[in-house]
């Protein structure tokens, strides 16, 4: 019997914030985790909790999980007891998985009768249900629509990429590969500044403004790189290239870690020898695109 509008498997940083988030807006929730403990501010809360995960699937038509892997994932819910529950309910997993993950995941949801949906969080526990958290979701669009009203609750940013459970994985791949740029370009900018004695306070004060200026020169480059607008430049890949030499010497005085900026010199130094070195910087694309690999 069906008595609650949510149930919320995992309740870790992540999962813990979305199930409270709902409770909070009113839908009726049932909670389970592995470590039972975890449960208890929730039920607090107004959650209610099933010890076995079967019945707490049982009890919802839609099941949000969030633990820490796909691998985790699927030893909680590919068990017939529990497969069985899931028949005819729609799945929202928000768990970070690849795009073959989720292709995979899906596959098994449909060959059970599940409406598979995927999803990827952005942000952290403290903006679930703030005005500006984002959500990027693909998959069944009868789940995703009946899921809509719960989803927009805990995001009201969300992204809906169509049916392709893969999509969403994908984008937020690729959002995340941003952020990596940028927080371990940063970090060796810490370093930089530790080693040479330069605050951080007076890093952030001069250099601050610049992120600004670098996002509106990132998103030209990927404009460039979807137009094909690579050898018309105002600084050369070549010119850049040569900028990382003083960035290696100098965190290697510092005694630093000099393996991020060595591999890009290295990336484009072999962009040089394949003719680029006059192009706009977006031109690394070649040494990431297929076929390129080998070469890395
Ligand atoms: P977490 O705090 O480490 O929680 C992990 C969850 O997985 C817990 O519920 C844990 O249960 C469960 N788990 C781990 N191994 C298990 C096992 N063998 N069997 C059953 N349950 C198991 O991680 P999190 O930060 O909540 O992250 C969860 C997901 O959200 C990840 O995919 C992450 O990438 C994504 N995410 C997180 C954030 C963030 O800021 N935290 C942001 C965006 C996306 P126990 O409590 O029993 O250990």
């Amino acid at each position: 019997m069906i008595i609650a509008d949510v149930t919320f498997i995992g309740l870790g940083l992540m999962g813990t914030a979305l199930a409270r988030t709902a409770i909070k807006a009113g839908f009726e929730t049932v909670v389970w985790n592995r470590t039972p403990e975890k449960v208890v501010p929730l039920v607090e809360q107004g959650a209610r909790y099933f010890e076995n995960v079967a019945k707490a699937i049982s009890e919802s038509p839609i099941i949000v999980v969030c633990v820490s892997g796909y691998d985790v994932s699927d030893t909680i819910l590919r068990v017939p007891e529990v497969e069985a529950a899931l028949k005819g309910r729609t799945l929202i997993q928000l768990t970070s998985g690849s795009t073959r993950l989720a292709r995979n995941a899906a596959l098994w949801a449909g060959a059970i009768g599940v409406r598979y949906v995927d999803g990827g969080i952005e942000g952290y526990p403290a903006t679930i249900g703030k005005d500006d958290s984002m959500f990027i979701i693909s998959g069944d669009e009868q789940g995703y629509q009946q899921a809509q009203p719960l989803l927009r609750t805990l995001a009201p940013v969300l992204h809906y990429l169509g049916d392709d459970p893969t999509r969403a994985s994908a984008m937020y791949s690729a959002m995340l590969s941003g952020s990596f740029g940028l927080i371990f370009g940063v970090m060796n900018a810490v370093a930089i500044c530790e080693a040479t004695g330069i605050s951080i306070e007076q890093y952030l004060q001069v250099v601050g403004p610049v992120f600004k200026t670098d996002i509106d020169l990132v998103t030209e480059m990927a404009q460039k790189c979807d137009e094909d607008n690579l050898d018309k430049t105002e600084a050369y890949l070549s010119v850049w290239n040569e900028t990382l030499v003083p960035i290696i010497e100098t965190l290697s005085d510092g005694g630093c870690n000099t393996e991020l900026p060595t591999l890009m010199h290295e990336m484009l130094n072999r962009a040089e020898k394949e003719g680029l070195a006059k192009h706009d910087l977006a031109a690394l694309i070649e040494m990431i695109r297929p076929g390129k690999t080998d070469k890395i």
